[in-house]
């Protein structure tokens, strides 16, 4: 049985593991895919003191540093259910395998919502974004569109217009969902044009990045084109949390309910990073509660009582 057991190996889980492992403790990483949604991002700005790295390449010095300690990686591995036994925990894997642990630290990450529309797969980062804190440098004084009018997309257009030439924010229902304060924040700029009603049905580029996407006004009917450089989802961050429901207890969004120490409803059990309800999803964030939650998990173990 491991000490900690890790369940997901981005920047999250990377970091609690190698925590942990520093406390000479019995630690394990299972994960789906090592490097998690850090792989699927190219340019990574914003890891402070990193001025410039790609993710496939953090991805690798993720990898290479937990593997510096004494860290059992499972990689390619999928936890499919989470029990609560007498000193811990069973994880029990998509293969049939069962491991145990006194305690145990979900990491499992989220996955933005993609919009399933032609193109849109293959511009992803060449034009296609999903972080505006991340991706909005690469935009400057370039035509972007926001896809989504809840409070997601409306923040990310307030904010994109400080930095883009224009933006258009496209809503597929009769009426944006944002708060009314961001919503009037939204139509005093400028550079912002809102439509509603509005069903985004290709992204369209030149081969290689993005130059536009296709519309289809659902009053109309009408298909309209729009030329641009860059296009914002924002329709949703799914919690990759769906087995650990009626385990622990979980946010309407489906995010796993933490503290500022990263517990859980459950004794024992802590978890960090974007499958939690601590706001805003950042690397660098993902990392800090990582080696928090491990902490805590250690903290944890030092009380359990002796035998
Ligand atoms: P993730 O990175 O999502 O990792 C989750 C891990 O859990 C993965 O290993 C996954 O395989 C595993 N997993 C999931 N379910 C299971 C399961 N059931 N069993 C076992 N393993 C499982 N942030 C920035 O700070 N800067 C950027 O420039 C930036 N750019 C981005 C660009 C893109 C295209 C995307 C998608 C995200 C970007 N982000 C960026 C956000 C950043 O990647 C995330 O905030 C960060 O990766 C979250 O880390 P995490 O460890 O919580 O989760």
């Amino acid at each position: 049985p491991f000490d900690v057991l890790v369940v997901g190996g981005g920047p999250a889980g990377a970091a609690a593991a190698v925590y942990a492992a520093r406390k000479g403790i019995r630690t394990g990483v299972v994960a789906e895919r090592f490097g998690g949604q850090v792989l699927d991002t190219m340019a990574i700005e914003n890891l402070i003191s990193v001025p410039h790295t790609e993710g496939p390449k953090l991805a690798r010095a993720l990898e290479t540093h937990v593997r510096d300690y004494d860290v059992e990686i499972m990689n390619g591995q999928q936890a499919s259910k989470l029990e609560e036994i007498a000193g811990g925990f069973r994880v029990t894997l998509a293969s049939g395998a069962a491991l145990t642990a006194s305690s145990v630290i979900l990491s499992t990450g989220a996955r933005w919502r993609r919009m399933g529309v032609p193109g849109e797969d293959r511009y992803l980062n060449k034009g296609v974004a999903f972080c505006p804190h991340c991706d909005g440098p690469l935009f400057k004084g370039k035509r972007i569109a926001v896809i989504g009018g809840g409070n997601s997309g409306v923040e990310a257009a307030i904010d994109l217009a400080g930095l883009v030439a224009h933006v258009t924010l496209i809503e597929f229902d009769k009426v944006l969902r944002a708060d009314d304060v961001l919503q009037r924040k939204l139509r005093s700029l400028p550079n912002v044009t809102v439509l509603t009603n509005a069903r985004t049905t290709e992204v369209q580029g030149d081969g290689s990045r993005v130059s536009g996407l296709a519309y289809e006004n659902r009053v109309t009917g009408e298909i309209v084109e729009l030329a641009l450089e860059g296009i914002f989802v924002q329709i949703g961050l799914v919690p990759n949390t769906e087995w650990l429901k009626g385990v622990v207890t979980l946010s309407a969004r489906g995010e796993i309910v933490t503290d500022g120490h990263g517990a859980t409803s459950l004794p024992g059990l802590f978890a960090a990073g974007d499958c939690t309800t601590a706001p805003y999803k950042q690397i660098v964030i993902a990392m800090g509660e990582g080696a928090r939650a491990s902490l805590a998990a250690f903290d944890h173990l030092i009380r359990l009582p002796v035998g």
